[in-house]
C-alpha cells in the first residue's frame, strides 16, 4: 500500500531551528531533509515538534507537502532533561490538533528516544506502524566516552521501543550491531539507511574565491564543523596541529556554537594557549547551514575528531564539497569515508597519527585533489532522494503487511 500521510515526531529537534546553535545539529538537518525528500515523492509529512522561542507560526509549511506543527507544552526554553515529564501532554496536544484537522496517518516515524515514547503511544492508539530513528542511543554514547551521563529513563524507554517498534532505521552497520549487542534488538527489524547530503548546496567551488570572501590568506586550513561539546573531541584537533611540522602555516577554523555557555570552547582555547597555538585557532561560532559550503571549500582538510558519531553529516558535507576528511574511526564515519581514498580514518585518538595523515594530504596537491574528487564522487551516490526512496519502501511494506495496535508489552 502506498503511504499518503506520515507523522514525524521530533519533540526537541525542530527542523526550523538553526543547526550548530544550542543542541541543534544533525538531527534537525536530517528531519528537515528527509521530510522534504519524502514530500517530493508525493507523501504528506506533518512534523510535530515542541514550540520554542524562535517560533513565528504554530503551523509552517516548509516545502512541497511538508508542514511543521509546533506543540505548546512546557516553557519554550526548557532544558532537554525536563522534557521527559512533558511527553504525555505533548501526545495529548498532538491528538487534539489531529482530531481538529480530521487527520489520518498511515505511519508514525519518531526521532530520538523522547519522541519514540510518543511515537509508540500514537501507533498503538491509531493502530498504525511505528518507525523509529534513534540518532543516538544512550548505551552506545556512554560506552564511547567516560563521563557521559544520561537520564535514567532513557535506556529504559530505548529498550522498550526497540522491543516493540515495527521498524528501526540504523545509519550504519555499527549502530545496527550495537543495538543487537546492547539492547538485544531483533536484527530483522532493523533497516540500514544512511543519511544524505544536499548535493546542490554542498558542491565544489573555486577555493581561491571562497578564501578571499572569508578573508583567509594562504595558510593551510584545518576545518572543524559542529556543535562544540566534549563528545566531539575538539582537543584532538589542537593536539594534532601541535604535532605538525608545518604548524606555522596552518590555521584551525572551528564552526559551531558551544552547547554549554562557553565551557568547552574555553577548555579548547586554554589547550591552544598551552600549546602556543592560540593565534592559530579561530572560533567563528554558528554559521548558517547554506553558507557552510564556503568553509568546506576554503578548507584543505576537514577534521572530525569525535569520540562517537552515529552518522557524521559533517564528513559527508565536506566530501560533497570535494574536501578530504580525516576522522576517528567511530560509528557511522567509517561507512562514509573510504580510508586512503576520500580521506583517512584513525583507529586511535593519537595526535601524531592524525598529524601524519593531515600532513600527507596538505603537502601534496596531487593527493589533495584526487582525494577531493573521489570524495565528491562518493557523496554523489548519497543524496537525500536515496534515503527517502529507501524509507518510503519501508513505510509501504509495513502498511501492506500487518494489523497494528496490539504491540504493547
Ligand atoms: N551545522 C550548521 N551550522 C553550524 C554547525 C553545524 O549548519 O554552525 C550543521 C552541519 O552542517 C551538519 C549538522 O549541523 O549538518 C551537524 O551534524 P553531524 O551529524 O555532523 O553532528 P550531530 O549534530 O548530529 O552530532
Amino acid at each position: 500500500m502506498s503511504v499518503e500521510r506520515a507523522a514525524f515526531i521530533t519533540l526537541h529537534a525542530c527542523p526550523l531551528a538553526a543547526p550548530g546553535r544550542g543542541k541543534s545539529g544533525g538531527m534537525n538537518v536530517y528531519v528537515r531533509q528527509l521530510a522534504s525528500a519524502l514530500g517530493e515523492l508525493g507523501m504528506k509529512i506533518d512534523i510535530f515538534t515542541r514550540e520554542h522561542s524562535d517560533v513565528a507560526n504554530r503551523v509552517e509549511t516548509i516545502g512541497s507537502n511538508v508542514r511543521v506543527i509546533h506543540i505548546n507544552v512546557g516553557e519554550p526554553d526548557a532544558h532537554l532533561d525536563e522534557l521527559y515529564d512533558l511527553l504525555p501532554d505533548f501526545l495529548e496536544q498532538l491528538n487534539k490538533f489531529r482530531e481538529e484537522e480530521g487527520l489520518e496517518y498511515d505511519v508514525v516515524h519518531s526521532h530520538y528516544w523522547l519522541s519514540s515514547w510518543v511515537g509508540r503511544e500514537l501507533s498503538q492508539e491509531l493502530a498504525i506502524p511505528h518507525v523509529v530513528t534513534f540518532h543516538t542511543l544512550s548505551l552506545i554514547k556512554m560506552q564511547s566516552r567516560a563521563g557521559e551521563e544520561e537520564q535514567s529513563e532513557r535506556s529504559v524507554i530505548e529498550t522498550k521501543v526497540i522491543a516493540t517498534a515495527d521498524r528501526i532505521i540504523a545509519f550504519s552497520p555499527h549502530e545496527r550491531d550495537a543495538m543487537a549487542r546492547l539492547y538485544a534488538a531483533d536484527a530483522n527489524k532493523i533497516t540500514l539507511v544512511p543519511c544524505g547530503v544536499d548535493l546542490e548546496v554542498f558542491r565544489p567551488l573555486n577555493q581561491k574565491a571562497v578564501r578571499s570572501s572569508l578573508g583567509l590568506n594562504g595558510e593551510k586550513i584545518l576545518l572543524y564543523v559542529g556543535r562544540v561539546e566534549p563528545i566531539k573531541g575538539l582537543d584532538l584537533l589542537v593536539e594534532t596541529a601541535a604535532q605538525m611540522d608545518s604548524e606555522d602555516g596552518v590555521r584551525m577554523i572551528v564552526v559551531g556554537a558551544d552547547v554549554n555557555g562557553d565551557r568547552e570552547m574555553d577548555r579548547v582555547r586554554q589547550l591552544a594557549r598551552e600549546k602556543d597555538l592560540e593565534d592559530k585557532i579561530d572560533f567563528v561560532g554558528q554559521v548558517d547551514h547554506d553558507d557552510l559550503p564556503l568553509y568546506y571549500n576554503a578548507a584543505d582538510v576537514c577534521v572530525v575528531p569525535s569520540y562517537y558519531e552515529s552518522f557524521g553529516l559533517v564528513a559527508l558535507e565536506s566530501m560533497a564539497c570535494g574536501t578530504p576528511v580525516v576522522a576517528t574511526r567511530v560509528g557511522g564515519l567509517s561507512t562514509i569515508i573510504h580510508h586512503g581514498r576520500t580521506g583517512y580514518l584513525k583507529s586511535w585518538r593519537c595526535p601524531e597519527a592524525f598529524a601524519n595523515s593531515v600532513e600527507m594530504i596538505i603537502s601534496s596537491n596531487g593527493l589533495q585533489q584526487s582525494m577531493g574528487e573521489a570524495a565528491r564522487k562518493r557523496a554523489e551516490g548519497m543524496g537525500w532522494d536515496n534515503a527517502a526512496a529507501l524509507i518510503s519502501v519501508e513505510y509501504s511494506a509495513l502498511t501492506s503487511s500487518t494489523t497494528y495496535g496490539d504491540n504493547s508489552d
